[in-house]
């Protein structure tokens, strides 16, 4: 299967999909989206951004790997395999070979990943930090620096024992052991990695939720994690998904990046947009449209 990529000025872009999550109701990811909104969309939302006869969307599991002239990256790392997800069903005990072979297919190892970004901590975005190995949790990308930002580990940290409602257990087996094996960096809300690369605070669906900027060429793309879940979030951009933490400052941000790519033409590059799972942005009004594609 041709593996889907694109370029930024001359940074290569290739998605690594874990799997496609389908026929999600769309009332349960976005619960506050206004009536009137799909029946206004829904020219350019069927088929393939929502199934009309079932309301329900997929929602792509995947990461970004990004090969810049300096560096291998990753952004975000899905689920994982073995992770014990009593509370997440779909992530419960995944014994999948796709995602590795995925990054293997596109010509990476582990052992090349130079650095991994996590937009933040949650379970679909930590999964293959680390990886089963006898027993014990160990990261799957030894060479690398695992980037996510302080504020995100703050708020994700367990204050104590506390009964374990499946955040502490993504916390114990995803994260910590990069941190004991001393591979964590955390950054602020600024963070240039190189001349081309920019880890930047993008708060609200989580405290520390950051994006990664890429630019090259004169050519920039905006790796947003879960600022967006669905497109429908562009033409209703105050509209939060179920998981967005702080909902004032969510709508703000996802204002603030769809703003962004509208004035300034970016590539809008989020973490869970069914094919072609990337777009651009045009002003709407007081919202926004979304071009998918290139
Ligand atoms: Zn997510």
């Amino acid at each position: 299967m041709a593996m889907f990529g694109f370029a930024i000025g001359d940074i290569a872009i290739t998605q690594i999909e874990e799997f496609v999550d389908p026929g999600v109701p769309v009332q349960f990811l976005l619960p506050d989206l206004p009536d009137d909104v799909i029946p206004a969309n829904l020219d350019w939302l069927a088929p393939r951004f929502l199934d009309p006869a079932t309301m329900g969307v997929d929602i792509t599991m995947q990461s970004w790997l990004i090969r810049t002239r300096h560096h291998t990256i990753l952004v975000d790392t899905c689920g994982g395999n073995h992770k014990p997800r009593e509370h997440f069903p779909v992530f419960h005990q995944r014994r999948s070979s796709a995602w590795l072979d995925n990054l293997c297919a596109a010509g990476v190892s582990p052992e090349d990943i130079d650095y991994v970004f996590c937009t933040h901590l949650h379970i679909d975005h930590v999964g293959w930090n680390t990886r089963l190995e006898n027993g014990v949790w160990v990261p799957t990308f030894p060479n690398a620096r695992y980037l996510w930002s302080q504020a995100e580990y703050d708020h994700a940290r367990p204050a104590g024992d506390g009964a374990d409602d499946g955040e502490h257990a993504i916390f114990v087996d995803s994260v910590l052991p990069v941190v004991e094996a001393g591979l964590a960096q955390m950054v602020g809300p600024s963070f240039d990695l190189d001349d081309q690369i920019a880890i930047e605070a993008a708060p609200g669906h989580t405290p520390g939720h950051s994006l990664l900027r890429a630019r090259s060429g004169g050519q920039v793309g905006l790796f947003t994690g879960d600022a967006l879940h669905h497109p429908l979030q562009i033409a209703a951009p105050d509209c939060n998904s179920f998981a967005c933490a702080d909902a004032h400052q969510a709508r703000a941000t996802r204002r603030r990046i769809l703003g962004e790519c509208a004035d300034h033409g970016h590539l809008l590059v989020p973490a869970h947009f069914a094919a072609p799972h990337v777009g651009r942005i045009t002003r709407a009004g007081d919202a926004f449209r979304f071009h998918p594609g290139i």
